[in-house]
């Protein structure tokens, strides 16, 4: 297996493999870019098919947080670990804790999250070992409700911003009354937009495959009940894709009818030219990491002295980088996507300058 001239490494500063015989783990972590700070990324579980997926979902992921923290102004670096293995047959405490102890043996270069696999339990046993896990701190979030360290509701509120931003440059509009809007997947972070979207006086169609997530927005929210087959090409303003990636593709793009893409969803894109394709079809994309990086934002402030208001500030600002993006898409004819990622080196690279201008050591 390649490692440096892997398609996916793009100049990772470091990449750790970690293997505990005795409680059979067998991970690796990978640091992308530190120039704004420590890499913060997810620690995903997963049953990778052979070793080089799992490098090759790490090194993606790792440098897909690295323009993630940078586009949304956090000084934080990019990475992200993978533990092999099926989390719901091989994960024990005591592969978390040899996990945690793997963690701290970095020294803080790099500060775990929660991530598909794992849940804040499970960070909290790897926290019996290190200090560099994220996200597990019981607080009190600024929609005033208490949370168990997850971020999703502060995803759902940056998403619902980065909507508002998104339909009012592609639609002229503020007011969101009677917009329509579908949601692919009401779980975490879906049922909290769709919640903000229907105060917001939205009419809202959504599909879900776990039938009871989907009666309860519903039920609850008033919503119209969509299928699998319809939800991406409904004749709606906007479509929220909150489930999984890759759902923007050849084979959808020619059907959608929505005029603004706008989901927390990562990986939306199953391929970068298809950012090019949603422009040419007049489709306003709203990049997922631009617009899903509430999460991050609300794990950088846990601990600190931040007040809710504060992070709410924080996370309002992914509507301006939405705004920057859009407008810089509309002067050049590049489209969002690739905007995105330039605007992110920018604030990589500049900040990595600056630091070394003002004579730190940026490691
Ligand atoms: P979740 O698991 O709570 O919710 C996902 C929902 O999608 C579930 O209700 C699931 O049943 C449903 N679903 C799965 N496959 C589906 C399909 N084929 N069609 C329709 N529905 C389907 O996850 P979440 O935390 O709400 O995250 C949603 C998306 O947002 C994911 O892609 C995640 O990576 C991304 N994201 C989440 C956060 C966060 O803070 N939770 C942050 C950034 C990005």
């Amino acid at each position: 297996m390649n490692v440096f001239s892997h398609p996916e490494f793009d100049n990772h500063e470091h990449l750790s493999f970690f293997c505990d015989p005795e409680t059979g783990l067998k991970a690796i972590v990978a640091i992308h870019n530190t120039s704004r700070g420590p890499a913060l990324g997810g620690c995903r579980m997963f049953a990778y098919v052979n070793d080089e997926e799992a490098v090759r979902d790490v090194l993606r992921l790792s440098r897909g947080m690295t323009y993630k923290s940078a586009l949304a102004n956090l000084d934080l670096g990019g990475g992200k670990s993978v533990i092999i293995g099926d989390p719901r047959t091989q994960k024990s405490e005591a592969l978390l804790e040899a996990m945690g102890k793997h963690l701290e043996s970095l020294g803080g270069q790099y500060i775990a999250a929660e991530d598909s696999g794992t849940s804040v339990p499970d960070l909290k046993v790897m926290g019996r070992h290190t200090k560099y896990v994220a996200g597990i701190i019981e607080r009190t979030g600024f929609d005033g409700r208490l949370s168990n360290g997850d971020p999703s509701p502060t995803t759902a509120y940056g998403t619902f911003i980065g909507l508002k931003a998104a339909v009012q440059h592609k639609l002229g509009r503020e007011d969101l009354t009677g917009l329509k809007v579908a949601i692919q997947g009401v779980g975490n972070v879906g049922y909290r937009l769709a919640h903000y979207l229907k105060q917001a006086g939205a009419e809202l169609w959504v599909y879900d495959i776990h039938h009871e997530n989907m009666q309860r927005a519903v039920a609850e929210l008033g919503a119209h009940a969509a299928s699998a087959e319809d939800i991406l090409f409904l004749p709606v303003d906007v479509i929220a894709p909150c489930a999984m990636g890759a759902v923007i593709n050849d084979d959808t793009i020619p059907h959608l009818n929505a005029t603004v893409i706008a989901g927390a969803a990562n990986n939306l894109l199953q391929r970068p030219d298809h950012d090019q394709a949603l422009k040419d079809r007049g489709i306003l994309y709203a990049p997922d990491f631009a617009i899903n990086a509430g999460g991050i934002i609300d794990v950088f402030y846990e601990g600190s002295n931040a007040s809710p208001d504060d992070v709410r500030a924080h996370v309002e600002n992914i509507g301006q980088t939405l705004a920057e993006i859009f407008t810089r898409s509309d002067s050049s004819g590049i489209p969002t996507g690739a905007i995105a990622n330039a605007l992110a080196e920018e604030r990589f690279r500049s900040f990595n300058q600056n630091r070394y201008l003002a004579g730190e050591n940026h490691v």
